[in-house]
Protein backbone atom coordinates (compact mmCIF):
# COMPACT_ATOMS: atom_id res chain seq x y z
CA UNK A 1 0.00 0.00 0.00
CA UNK A 2 1.27 3.45 -0.79
CA UNK A 3 0.80 6.07 1.48
CA UNK A 4 0.02 9.92 1.08
CA UNK A 5 2.84 12.46 1.79
CA UNK A 6 1.23 13.46 4.72
CA UNK A 7 0.35 9.79 6.12
CA UNK A 8 4.27 9.35 5.51
CA UNK A 9 5.60 12.14 7.46
CA UNK A 10 3.08 11.21 9.88
CA UNK A 11 4.91 8.12 10.02
CA UNK A 12 8.64 10.20 9.67
CA UNK A 13 7.39 12.48 12.79
CA UNK A 14 6.79 9.44 14.93
CA UNK A 15 9.97 8.04 14.29
CA UNK A 16 11.92 11.21 15.01
CA UNK A 17 12.58 12.20 11.63
CA UNK A 18 12.42 16.05 11.59
CA UNK A 19 9.03 17.11 9.15
CA UNK A 20 7.52 20.60 9.22
CA UNK A 21 4.07 21.06 11.20
CA UNK A 22 1.08 20.91 8.80
CA UNK A 23 -2.37 20.28 8.02
CA UNK A 24 -4.74 18.12 5.69
CA UNK A 25 -7.56 19.98 4.43
CA UNK A 26 -10.26 19.45 1.78
CA UNK A 27 -11.69 23.17 1.16
CA UNK A 28 -10.22 26.55 0.30
CA UNK A 29 -11.63 27.67 3.56
CA UNK A 30 -9.79 25.16 5.70
CA UNK A 31 -6.51 25.81 3.50
CA UNK A 32 -6.71 29.84 4.50
CA UNK A 33 -7.76 28.53 8.86
CA UNK A 34 -4.53 26.39 8.56
CA UNK A 35 -2.45 28.92 7.17
CA UNK A 36 -3.94 30.87 9.84
CA UNK A 37 -3.22 28.64 12.67
CA UNK A 38 0.56 28.23 11.14
CA UNK A 39 1.36 31.68 11.41
CA UNK A 40 4.09 31.75 8.74
CA UNK A 41 3.84 31.41 4.86
CA UNK A 42 2.88 28.02 3.86
CA UNK A 43 3.18 25.50 0.93
CA UNK A 44 -0.03 24.31 -0.32
CA UNK A 45 0.61 20.74 -1.96
CA UNK A 46 -1.55 18.16 -3.71
CA UNK A 47 -2.46 15.02 -1.83
CA UNK A 48 -2.13 12.48 -4.83
CA UNK A 49 0.15 9.48 -4.54
CA UNK A 50 1.94 10.08 -7.55
CA UNK A 51 4.98 11.89 -8.42
CA UNK A 52 5.63 14.98 -10.18
CA UNK A 53 3.62 16.83 -7.96
CA UNK A 54 5.38 20.14 -8.17
CA UNK A 55 5.97 20.13 -12.05
CA UNK A 56 1.53 19.71 -12.68
CA UNK A 57 0.76 23.04 -10.77
CA UNK A 58 0.14 20.79 -7.73
CA UNK A 59 2.93 22.64 -5.29
CA UNK A 60 2.67 25.99 -4.54
CA UNK A 61 3.35 28.87 -1.51
CA UNK A 62 1.64 30.98 -0.44
CA UNK A 63 2.46 34.10 2.12
CA UNK A 64 -0.94 34.65 4.03
CA UNK A 65 -3.99 32.68 5.06
CA UNK A 66 -5.48 34.93 1.93
CA UNK A 67 -3.08 33.37 -0.73
CA UNK A 68 -3.87 29.63 1.34
CA UNK A 69 -7.23 30.05 0.14
CA UNK A 70 -6.43 30.91 -3.33
CA UNK A 71 -3.55 28.56 -4.11
CA UNK A 72 -5.89 25.46 -2.62
CA UNK A 73 -9.18 26.51 -4.84
CA UNK A 74 -6.39 26.31 -7.60
CA UNK A 75 -4.82 22.89 -6.84
CA UNK A 76 -8.37 21.21 -5.47
CA UNK A 77 -9.64 19.33 -8.13
CA UNK A 78 -6.76 19.67 -10.12
CA UNK A 79 -6.06 16.55 -12.22
CA UNK A 80 -2.58 14.91 -11.63
CA UNK A 81 -1.59 12.37 -14.40
CA UNK A 82 -4.97 10.55 -13.95
CA UNK A 83 -5.22 11.28 -10.00
CA UNK A 84 -7.97 14.09 -8.93
CA UNK A 85 -7.10 16.31 -6.00
CA UNK A 86 -9.47 16.08 -2.99
CA UNK A 87 -7.12 17.07 -0.34
CA UNK A 88 -4.19 19.37 -0.09
CA UNK A 89 -1.71 19.31 2.66
CA UNK A 90 -0.94 22.95 4.53
CA UNK A 91 2.67 23.16 5.46
CA UNK A 92 5.19 25.89 6.77
CA UNK A 93 7.27 26.87 4.38
CA UNK A 94 10.70 26.21 4.36
CA UNK A 95 13.98 28.03 3.07
CA UNK A 96 15.92 25.53 1.35
CA UNK A 97 19.34 25.85 0.67
CA UNK A 98 20.42 22.63 -0.93
CA UNK A 99 18.18 19.24 -1.52
CA UNK A 100 18.99 16.33 -1.63
CA UNK A 101 17.90 12.61 -2.62
CA UNK A 102 17.80 9.84 0.09
CA UNK A 103 15.56 6.44 0.00
CA UNK A 104 15.43 2.79 1.55
CA UNK A 105 13.95 0.26 -0.56
CA UNK A 106 13.54 -3.41 -1.01
CA UNK A 107 16.26 -4.86 -4.03
CA UNK A 108 14.40 -7.82 -5.01
CA UNK A 109 16.96 -8.27 -7.85
CA UNK A 110 20.02 -8.66 -5.59
CA UNK A 111 17.64 -10.41 -2.60
CA UNK A 112 19.14 -7.21 -0.05
CA UNK A 113 17.78 -3.77 1.43
CA UNK A 114 19.36 -0.95 -0.74
CA UNK A 115 20.12 2.84 0.28
CA UNK A 116 20.07 5.26 -2.78
CA UNK A 117 21.31 8.70 -1.34
CA UNK A 118 22.50 11.63 -3.63
CA UNK A 119 23.56 15.24 -2.88
CA UNK A 120 21.54 16.31 -6.06
CA UNK A 121 18.10 16.01 -5.17
CA UNK A 122 15.47 17.98 -6.42
CA UNK A 123 15.26 16.41 -10.13
CA UNK A 124 13.82 13.11 -10.44
CA UNK A 125 15.44 10.22 -9.42
CA UNK A 126 14.82 8.58 -12.43
CA UNK A 127 16.58 11.05 -14.40
CA UNK A 128 19.44 11.36 -12.01
CA UNK A 129 19.85 7.86 -12.17
CA UNK A 130 20.12 7.55 -16.39
CA UNK A 131 22.35 11.21 -16.53
CA UNK A 132 24.33 11.66 -13.31
CA UNK A 133 24.52 7.94 -12.36
CA UNK A 134 27.60 8.64 -10.62
CA UNK A 135 26.02 11.37 -8.48
CA UNK A 136 24.03 8.72 -6.96
CA UNK A 137 25.31 6.35 -4.40
CA UNK A 138 23.85 2.80 -4.24
CA UNK A 139 25.07 1.30 -0.86
CA UNK A 140 23.16 -2.36 0.12
CA UNK A 141 22.22 -2.97 3.54
CA UNK A 142 22.22 -6.08 4.96
CA UNK A 143 18.70 -7.40 6.60
CA UNK A 144 20.36 -7.93 9.95
CA UNK A 145 22.94 -5.73 10.58
CA UNK A 146 20.50 -2.84 9.55
CA UNK A 147 21.30 0.67 9.59
CA UNK A 148 23.64 2.18 12.60
CA UNK A 149 25.18 5.38 12.65
CA UNK A 150 28.38 3.83 11.30
CA UNK A 151 26.11 2.79 8.30
CA UNK A 152 24.60 6.00 7.62
CA UNK A 153 28.05 7.53 8.05
CA UNK A 154 29.66 5.48 4.81
CA UNK A 155 26.05 6.77 2.82
CA UNK A 156 26.48 10.01 3.53
CA UNK A 157 29.93 10.20 2.37
CA UNK A 158 29.05 8.12 -0.84
CA UNK A 159 26.41 10.21 -1.59
CA UNK A 160 28.78 13.64 -0.83
CA UNK A 161 26.86 15.33 1.29
CA UNK A 162 28.26 18.02 2.40
CA UNK A 163 30.68 17.93 5.76
CA UNK A 164 28.43 20.82 7.22
CA UNK A 165 25.73 18.88 7.74
CA UNK A 166 26.69 14.93 7.99
CA UNK A 167 26.12 13.98 11.50
CA UNK A 168 22.68 15.53 11.45
CA UNK A 169 22.00 13.80 7.39
CA UNK A 170 23.58 10.49 9.13
CA UNK A 171 21.28 10.58 12.57
CA UNK A 172 18.08 11.47 10.29
CA UNK A 173 19.07 7.92 8.09
CA UNK A 174 19.05 5.85 10.91
CA UNK A 175 15.85 7.25 12.21
CA UNK A 176 14.56 6.75 8.83
CA UNK A 177 15.97 2.93 8.64
CA UNK A 178 13.85 2.48 12.20
CA UNK A 179 10.67 4.09 10.47
CA UNK A 180 11.48 1.48 7.33
CA UNK A 181 12.21 -1.25 9.26
CA UNK A 182 9.52 -0.89 12.51
CA UNK A 183 6.67 -0.36 9.92
CA UNK A 184 6.99 -2.61 7.26
CA UNK A 185 8.33 -0.61 4.64
CA UNK A 186 9.02 -1.86 1.49
CA UNK A 187 10.39 2.07 0.33
CA UNK A 188 10.89 5.21 1.99
CA UNK A 189 11.91 8.06 -0.31
CA UNK A 190 12.46 11.42 0.81
CA UNK A 191 13.03 13.70 -2.38
CA UNK A 192 14.07 16.37 -1.14
CA UNK A 193 15.52 15.97 1.93
CA UNK A 194 16.93 19.64 2.35
CA UNK A 195 19.49 21.49 3.84
CA UNK A 196 17.76 24.78 5.29
CA UNK A 197 19.61 27.97 5.99
CA UNK A 198 20.23 27.42 9.45
CA UNK A 199 22.04 23.63 8.48
CA UNK A 200 18.67 21.61 9.81
CA UNK A 201 17.95 18.41 7.87
CA UNK A 202 14.42 18.30 6.58
CA UNK A 203 12.72 15.79 5.22
CA UNK A 204 10.15 18.01 2.79
CA UNK A 205 8.56 15.41 0.98
CA UNK A 206 7.57 11.73 1.55
CA UNK A 207 7.10 8.64 -0.02
CA UNK A 208 6.44 5.27 1.91
CA UNK A 209 5.20 1.73 0.80
CA UNK A 210 3.96 -0.76 3.15
CA UNK A 211 4.40 -4.27 2.75
CA UNK A 212 0.81 -5.60 3.26
CA UNK A 213 1.48 -8.86 4.13
CA UNK A 214 2.56 -7.27 7.78
CA UNK A 215 -0.54 -5.70 8.32
CA UNK A 216 -1.34 -8.18 10.49
CA UNK A 217 1.39 -6.87 13.02
CA UNK A 218 0.04 -3.33 12.57
CA UNK A 219 -3.42 -3.16 13.40
CA UNK A 220 -2.67 1.24 12.98
CA UNK A 221 -1.95 0.70 9.26
CA UNK A 222 -5.60 -0.31 8.80
CA UNK A 223 -6.71 3.57 8.90
CA UNK A 224 -3.97 4.63 6.32
CA UNK A 225 -6.51 3.10 3.80
CA UNK A 226 -8.17 5.67 1.67
CA UNK A 227 -11.55 4.13 1.19
CA UNK A 228 -12.72 7.03 -1.27
CA UNK A 229 -9.61 6.28 -3.94
CA UNK A 230 -9.97 2.34 -3.46
CA UNK A 231 -11.80 0.23 -5.92
CA UNK A 232 -15.17 -1.31 -4.76
CA UNK A 233 -14.39 -4.59 -6.12
CA UNK A 234 -10.99 -4.49 -4.54
CA UNK A 235 -12.29 -3.54 -1.22
CA UNK A 236 -14.75 -5.89 -1.39
CA UNK A 237 -12.39 -9.14 -1.81
CA UNK A 238 -10.09 -7.67 0.84
CA UNK A 239 -12.92 -7.60 3.46
CA UNK A 240 -13.18 -10.80 2.64
CA UNK A 241 -9.27 -11.96 2.45
CA UNK A 242 -9.47 -12.89 -1.29
CA UNK A 243 -6.43 -12.55 -3.48
CA UNK A 244 -7.84 -10.23 -5.87
CA UNK A 245 -6.60 -7.74 -8.38
CA UNK A 246 -9.34 -5.86 -10.90
CA UNK A 247 -7.94 -5.60 -14.27
CA UNK A 248 -10.13 -4.11 -17.34
CA UNK A 249 -11.21 -7.03 -19.19
CA UNK A 250 -14.38 -8.91 -19.68
CA UNK A 251 -13.43 -12.29 -18.77
CA UNK A 252 -13.42 -13.10 -14.90
CA UNK A 253 -10.93 -15.83 -13.55
CA UNK A 254 -10.85 -17.86 -10.48
CA UNK A 255 -8.10 -20.19 -9.93
CA UNK A 256 -5.97 -22.02 -7.05
CA UNK A 257 -2.88 -21.24 -6.88
CA UNK A 258 -0.98 -17.82 -7.89
CA UNK A 259 1.17 -19.31 -10.65
CA UNK A 260 -1.79 -21.13 -11.89
CA UNK A 261 -4.15 -18.08 -12.30
CA UNK A 262 -0.86 -16.21 -13.59
CA UNK A 263 -0.88 -18.67 -16.49
CA UNK A 264 -4.85 -18.63 -16.72
CA UNK A 265 -4.42 -14.92 -17.09
CA UNK A 266 -2.04 -15.39 -19.83
CA UNK A 267 -3.97 -18.61 -21.90
CA UNK A 268 -7.04 -15.78 -21.83
CA UNK A 269 -5.92 -12.98 -22.97
CA UNK A 270 -4.11 -15.17 -25.50
CA UNK A 271 -7.61 -16.89 -26.34
CA UNK A 272 -9.34 -13.68 -26.35
CA UNK A 273 -7.12 -12.19 -29.53
CA UNK A 274 -9.87 -14.85 -31.66
CA UNK A 275 -12.56 -13.22 -30.02
CA UNK A 276 -12.80 -9.52 -30.86
CA UNK A 277 -10.16 -9.05 -27.85
CA UNK A 278 -11.53 -9.19 -24.96
CA UNK A 279 -9.48 -9.93 -22.08
CA UNK A 280 -9.03 -11.20 -18.39
CA UNK A 281 -11.12 -8.87 -15.86
CA UNK A 282 -9.30 -9.81 -13.06
CA UNK A 283 -6.67 -12.13 -10.85
CA UNK A 284 -7.77 -14.02 -8.20
CA UNK A 285 -6.62 -16.62 -6.45
CA UNK A 286 -8.62 -18.44 -3.86
CA UNK A 287 -5.80 -20.81 -2.52
CA UNK A 288 -5.20 -24.36 -1.80
CA UNK A 289 -8.62 -24.70 0.38
CA UNK A 290 -11.19 -23.76 -2.19
CA UNK A 291 -14.62 -24.66 -0.08
CA UNK A 292 -17.91 -23.77 -0.91
CA UNK A 293 -17.83 -20.22 0.98
CA UNK A 294 -14.56 -19.02 -0.55
CA UNK A 295 -15.59 -20.23 -4.24
CA UNK A 296 -18.87 -17.97 -3.82
CA UNK A 297 -17.03 -15.09 -1.91
CA UNK A 298 -14.92 -15.07 -4.98
CA UNK A 299 -17.88 -15.48 -7.18
CA UNK A 300 -19.95 -13.26 -6.04
CA UNK A 301 -16.97 -10.39 -6.26
CA UNK A 302 -16.57 -11.42 -9.67
CA UNK A 303 -20.14 -11.28 -10.87
CA UNK A 304 -20.46 -7.95 -9.27
CA UNK A 305 -17.97 -6.66 -11.83
CA UNK A 306 -20.28 -4.58 -15.01
CA UNK A 307 -17.47 -5.52 -16.98
CA UNK A 308 -17.64 -9.39 -16.53
CA UNK A 309 -19.46 -11.17 -19.27
CA UNK A 310 -18.19 -14.50 -18.71
CA UNK A 311 -16.36 -16.57 -15.93
CA UNK A 312 -13.60 -19.14 -16.04
CA UNK A 313 -13.01 -20.92 -12.96
CA UNK A 314 -9.63 -22.80 -13.80
CA UNK A 315 -8.79 -25.40 -10.96
CA UNK A 316 -6.30 -27.92 -10.29
CA UNK A 317 -6.93 -30.58 -7.70
CA UNK A 318 -4.40 -30.96 -5.17
CA UNK A 319 -4.78 -31.88 -1.22
CA UNK A 320 -8.16 -30.21 -2.06
CA UNK A 321 -8.94 -32.56 -4.70
CA UNK A 322 -11.79 -31.67 -7.50
CA UNK A 323 -14.64 -33.32 -5.35
CA UNK A 324 -14.64 -30.59 -3.18
CA UNK A 325 -13.89 -28.00 -5.32
CA UNK A 326 -16.77 -29.40 -7.48
CA UNK A 327 -19.39 -29.33 -4.49
CA UNK A 328 -18.17 -25.99 -3.24
CA UNK A 329 -18.75 -24.69 -7.07
CA UNK A 330 -22.03 -26.17 -6.84
CA UNK A 331 -23.10 -24.75 -3.23
CA UNK A 332 -21.45 -21.39 -4.15
CA UNK A 333 -24.52 -21.40 -7.03
CA UNK A 334 -26.60 -22.14 -4.62
CA UNK A 335 -25.48 -19.44 -2.26
CA UNK A 336 -25.76 -16.99 -4.89
CA UNK A 337 -28.99 -18.03 -6.20
CA UNK A 338 -30.31 -15.37 -8.81
CA UNK A 339 -26.93 -13.36 -8.05
CA UNK A 340 -25.41 -15.76 -10.52
CA UNK A 341 -25.90 -14.34 -13.81
CA UNK A 342 -22.90 -14.96 -16.31
CA UNK A 343 -21.96 -18.06 -17.57
CA UNK A 344 -19.10 -20.56 -15.85
CA UNK A 345 -16.47 -22.24 -17.54
CA UNK A 346 -14.86 -24.56 -15.34
CA UNK A 347 -11.95 -26.70 -15.58
CA UNK A 348 -11.09 -29.17 -13.73
CA UNK A 349 -8.04 -31.36 -13.51
CA UNK A 350 -5.67 -33.29 -10.85
CA UNK A 351 -6.57 -34.93 -8.03
CA UNK A 352 -10.05 -36.94 -8.32
CA UNK A 353 -10.87 -35.09 -11.25
CA UNK A 354 -13.22 -38.07 -12.44
CA UNK A 355 -15.31 -37.11 -9.30
CA UNK A 356 -15.28 -33.71 -9.62
CA UNK A 357 -16.54 -33.73 -13.35
CA UNK A 358 -19.23 -36.15 -12.86
CA UNK A 359 -20.52 -33.77 -9.30
CA UNK A 360 -20.91 -30.75 -11.68
CA UNK A 361 -22.66 -32.42 -14.62
CA UNK A 362 -24.89 -34.55 -11.82
CA UNK A 363 -26.03 -31.20 -11.03
CA UNK A 364 -26.45 -29.89 -14.40
CA UNK A 365 -26.37 -25.87 -13.83
CA UNK A 366 -27.92 -24.27 -16.64
CA UNK A 367 -24.76 -21.36 -16.29
CA UNK A 368 -22.22 -23.86 -16.02
CA UNK A 369 -19.86 -25.57 -19.07
CA UNK A 370 -17.24 -28.27 -18.41
CA UNK A 371 -14.15 -28.09 -20.69
CA UNK A 372 -11.83 -30.44 -19.96
CA UNK A 373 -8.34 -28.45 -20.99
CA UNK A 374 -7.12 -24.98 -20.08
CA UNK A 375 -6.59 -23.86 -23.76
CA UNK A 376 -10.02 -24.78 -24.93
CA UNK A 377 -11.91 -23.81 -21.75
CA UNK A 378 -10.11 -20.45 -21.90
CA UNK A 379 -11.47 -20.29 -26.00
CA UNK A 380 -14.65 -20.84 -24.56
CA UNK A 381 -14.99 -18.41 -21.85
CA UNK A 382 -13.35 -16.14 -24.21
CA UNK A 383 -16.22 -17.06 -26.98
CA UNK A 384 -18.82 -16.68 -24.31
CA UNK A 385 -17.73 -13.11 -23.63
CA UNK A 386 -17.43 -11.95 -27.01
CA UNK A 387 -20.99 -13.03 -27.30
CA UNK A 388 -22.00 -11.66 -24.17
CA UNK A 389 -20.49 -8.37 -24.53
P1 LIG B 1 6.76 16.32 -5.92
O1 LIG B 1 6.95 17.26 -7.08
O2 LIG B 1 5.48 15.56 -6.06
O3 LIG B 1 7.92 15.44 -5.66
O4 LIG B 1 6.57 17.27 -4.63
P2 LIG B 1 7.62 17.83 -3.56
O5 LIG B 1 7.03 17.78 -2.24
O6 LIG B 1 8.94 17.17 -3.72
O7 LIG B 1 7.76 19.37 -3.97
C1 LIG B 1 8.29 19.75 -5.22
C2 LIG B 1 9.28 20.87 -5.04
O8 LIG B 1 8.65 22.00 -4.45
C3 LIG B 1 10.44 20.54 -4.10
O9 LIG B 1 11.49 19.87 -4.75
C4 LIG B 1 10.85 21.92 -3.62
O10 LIG B 1 11.76 22.49 -4.54
C5 LIG B 1 9.55 22.71 -3.66
N1 LIG B 1 9.03 22.84 -2.30
C6 LIG B 1 8.26 21.96 -1.62
N2 LIG B 1 8.05 22.41 -0.36
C7 LIG B 1 8.72 23.58 -0.26
C8 LIG B 1 8.94 24.53 0.79
O11 LIG B 1 8.47 24.39 1.91
N3 LIG B 1 9.69 25.64 0.51
C9 LIG B 1 10.23 25.83 -0.70
N4 LIG B 1 10.96 26.90 -0.88
N5 LIG B 1 10.08 24.96 -1.70
C10 LIG B 1 9.34 23.86 -1.49
MN1 LIG C 1 9.25 15.12 -4.23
Amino acid sequence: MDLYEYQAKELFAAHGVPVLPGKTVETPEEAAAAAAEIGTAVVVKAQVKTGGRGKAGGVKLANDPDEAKEKAQAILGLDIKGHTVHRVLVTEASDIAEEYYFSFLLDRSNRTFLAMASAEGGMEIEQLAVERPEALAKVPVDAIAGVDRAKADEIVAQAKIPAAVADEAAEVIVKLWETFVSEDATLVEVNPLVRDPQDKIIALDGKVTLDENADFRHPGHADLVDQRTEDPLEAKAKAKNLNYVKLDGEVGIIGNGAGLVMSTLDVVAYAGEKHGGVKPANFLDIGGGASAEVMAAGLDVILGDPAVKSVFVNVFGGITACDAVANGIVEALKILGDGATKPLVVRLDGNNVEEGRRILNDANHPLVTQVDTMDNAADKAAELAAAGA
